[in-house]
């Protein structure tokens, strides 16, 4: 079969004649042979990365017609009229046809006028589609391989799973000489393991790219008064950008609020109707809408090269869901910026919506799946926490090794300031001890009560005044005890398990600071304005 192996410059040539490219990109050359080489195939690239070529030059350069699969329509139609102005014959087969326009693909299908067909992953499953033109193009013009694109769909683990990429896998048995090739941005390595097994991928090559995205910068603010004014910055230097809500309430007031200052906005979220949701994206891919404000239901596919800033207003679920959400800036390779806005309040609000689902949104009991997203949810904090680079961050939780000192996101650029408040923590844990001699656990607002001398009457009920730790924090302002519980929390040296709501616990590693082995940096939260300081402005 290699007999038949371009060489560099043929490749070199097909590449600037079809795509009109002068290089490849690091990784495309090597899954571009391997796809002719005719192996079944998974590659895992970031995106902006290039997946698309590394399927669709294949599939202009083996006999036959490729199926690319592909979960969304809009994504389809997209892809086929992109592909169209280069002068690639791609089509698609979807519910928007009418029978007779999806009778005449078919029989140009048949006549091997395409190179490409796109289906989504349930037409392709359809025993009528599977038993009926799969097997008469497998006979001419032949098919010269499977493509699956976003294979992530395939993985509950994943942050789009779709049911319907679970049967993908019987293709493997009906067609065992049609390769398969599985494609995604997803970068955990539990979904990459899932995604092989369940698409029955036989001796896949594995293609990894590294995930860094060195045009993008990455910084996380606090979110304070001041928040607004700085979206409202972002907005104003211009560029196109997407800000990511977790409400679709938010989604409603923060474009309100923005188109009030006069930014070209529009709001993007599932309660929106299809019109409206299909006319707003259309609008921001054509520069019409500079900003768009969406829940997470935006962005898998939208393919805008040139969209200049990221920022989300409240704390993404997952880390792998922010880097993909932040991924959407800066395709184009040009730098861009990545802005996760983060406030205390956040993790009470996600601490919440865990607590409160009432059903499960995946195959999981709902038990497991809460303890999967308090796991996931710590892991965000992790980053939003963190003092190290926040490249070095990311990339570590996908199982790359990155040195750090990136040049490029607010710690490596603007180090925060931190002060020893070993004292405090000291303070703080030997509360926590005091009342768990007590057999007492409660949570840090409690526990910060006790240390700043509270009078409330839950503390009186209990006897807390009589602890020694009572009153002996008092010099420290509320935000400054709940940058300490976060710091030790996020160090492990406390430790916040629920007890039908969640509770502070002494760590091993507590320990060492209670007896003066390990100090503790803090770094100081902002200073609160006063509502008097506001009224002055
Ligand atoms: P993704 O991996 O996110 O699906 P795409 O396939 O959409 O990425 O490619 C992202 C962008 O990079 C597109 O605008 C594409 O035209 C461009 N691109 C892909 N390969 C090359 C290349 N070898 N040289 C220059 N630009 C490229
Ligand atoms: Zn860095």
């Amino acid at each position: 079969m290699n007999a038949s192996a371009p060489n560099q410059n043929e490749l070199g040539a097909a590449l600037k004649r079809w795509f009109g490219f002068d290089h490849f990109r690091p990784g495309q050359e090597a899954v571009v042979r391997d796809a002719l080489a005719g192996r079944d195939l998974l590659a895992i690239m970031p995106t902006g990365g290039g997946k698309s070529l590394c399927f669709q030059l294949p599939a202009l350069l083996k006999p036959g017609v490729m199926i690319v699969v592909s979960p969304l329509i809009a994504l389809m139609q997209d892809q086929v009229r992109l592909l169209g102005e280069m002068g690639i014959a791609a089509t698609f087969l979807n519910s928007t046809l009418s029978g007779a326009e999806a009778s005449a693909r078919s029989a140009a299908l048949l006549r091997g006028d395409y190179k490409l067909l796109y289906l989504a992953p349930e037409r392709l499953m359809l025993p009528e589609f599977r038993e009926g033109l799969l097997m008469r193009l497998m006979a001419s013009p032949g098919v010269s391989a499977i493509t699956i694109d976003e294979a992530h769909c395939v993985s509950e683990w994943g942050h789009d799973f779709r049911p319907e990429y679970r049967q993908l896998g019987a293709l493997r048995e009906q067609l065992p000489d049609v390769p398969m090739f599985a494609f995604t941005a997803t970068a955990t390595q539990r979904v990459r393991g899932d995604i092989a097994a369940q698409l029955h991928l036989r001796e896949p090559a594995m293609h990894l790219a590294s995930f860094n995205r060195p045009n993008l910068y990455y910084a996380v603010r606090p979110k304070t008064q001041q928040t607004y004014t700085q979206l409202l910055a972002l907005a104003r230097d211009g560029g196109s950008g997407i800000v990511y809500c977790l409400s679709r309430r938010r989604v409603d007031e923060l474009s309100a609020k923005l188109a009030a200052d006069g930014v070209r906005v529009a709001p993007y979220h599932a309660g929106l109707d299809a019109d409206t949701r299909a006319d707003n994206q259309e609008r921001f891919i054509r520069d019409d809408a500079q900003v768009i404000v969406a829940t997470i239901a935006f962005g898998m596919g939208i393919n805008k090269p040139d969209v200049r800033w990221v920022a989300h207003y409240d704390l993404p679920r997952t880390m792998e869901g922010y880097y993909q959400e932040a991924g959407r800036a800066g395709r184009d390779g040009e730098p861009s910026r990545c802005i996760l806005f983060f406030g205390l309040g956040d993790i009470r609000t996600a601490e919440f919506l865990i607590a409160q689902k009432t059903h499960p949104e995946t195959s999981l009991p709902l038990e497991q799946e809460q303890r999967v997203a308090r796991q996931q949810l710590r892991q965000v904090l992790d980053y939003a926490e963190s003092h190290e680079c926040r490249r070095a961050v990311q990339l570590r939780y996908f199982g790359e090794t990155f040195e750090g000192n990136c040049g490029a996101c607010d710690n490596c650029l603007e180090p925060k300031v931190t002060e020893d408040w070993t004292l405090e923590a000291q303070q703080l844990l030997s509360c926590v001890a005091r009342l768990a001699q007590r057999g007492e656990r409660f949570g840090s607002a409690h526990v910060i009560d006790i240390l700043r001398g509270s009078e409330n009457q839950k503390l009186i009920d209990r006897g807390h005044q009589q602890l020694s730790t009572y009153g002996i924090g008092r010099a420290r302002t509320l935000d400054e005890w709940r940058a300490v519980v976060r710091t030790l929390l996020h160090q492990g040296v406390l430790d916040e398990t629920t007890d039908g709501y969640p509770v502070l616990r002494l760590t091993a590693a507590s320990r060492d600071v209670l007896k003066g082995q390990r100090q503790i940096d803090v770094v100081p939260p902002p200073k609160r304005e006063s509502a008097a300081e506001r009224r002055a402005k």
